[in-house]
């Protein structure tokens, strides 16, 4: 049977975040063929908008054998099991936050989906955890590893890795 291998950015600034991260990855487990590949969690600030809740944000790569189409159902189902809420406004806090950043090395582009997704090489938020569980894998598009656009990104907002531990002492 053929494996999809999927790569899907998680972001949370609202709630309990890491509740919040643990039960995206635990839904989306349940259509993988086996458990997640999971990058480490980092503490980032907020892209595009502004906010003194800082989200944490973490990379997963999964196997299914759904297809991208039926990936991003299950995903917005997901955001919406978890609370998320959207009112339309652009970039907002929220819950939970699921994109599809590569799909195999295809490149898709339907009126609802694009992949790999579009803004992901420019922000450190994603290419961090990235390029921690798959340095050398090859962006379809650019043709260059995610640790080549890591050492070449201008955003240099702070993404800083998070210890739940050290954070509960606080
Ligand atoms: P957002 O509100 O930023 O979470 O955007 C979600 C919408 O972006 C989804 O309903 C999708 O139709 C669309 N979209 C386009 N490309 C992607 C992608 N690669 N991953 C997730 N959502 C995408």
């Amino acid at each position: 049977m053929f494996k999809n291998k999927v790569f899907i950015l998680l972001g949370t600034n609202l709630g309990q975040r890491e509740i919040n991260l643990s039960r995206a990855v635990m839904k989306i487990s349940e259509f993988c063929m086996h458990d997640p590949e999971i990058s480490s969690i980092y503490e980032t600030v907020p892209w595009g908008f502004e906010s003194d809740q800082l989200f944490l944000n973490q990379v997963i790569k999964i196997e299914t054998t759904l297809n991208a189409l039926e990936i991003l159902e299950r995903l917005l189902k997901i955001e919406n099991q978890l609370g998320r809420k959207r009112d339309g406004k652009g970039y907002q806090s929220r819950t939970i936050d699921l994109d599809i950043l590569y799909f195999n090395s295809d490149i898709i582009q339907y009126e609802t989906l694009t992949i790999p997704h579009p803004r992901m090489h420019t922000r450190s938020f994603t290419m961090v955890p990235m390029a921690e569980i798959a340095a050398e894998f090859i962006h379809p598009v650019l043709q260059c590893s995610q640790q080549e656009i890591l050492d070449k990104l201008v955003d240099k907002n702070q993404v800083k890795r998070y210890n739940s531990a050290e954070q509960r002492k606080d």
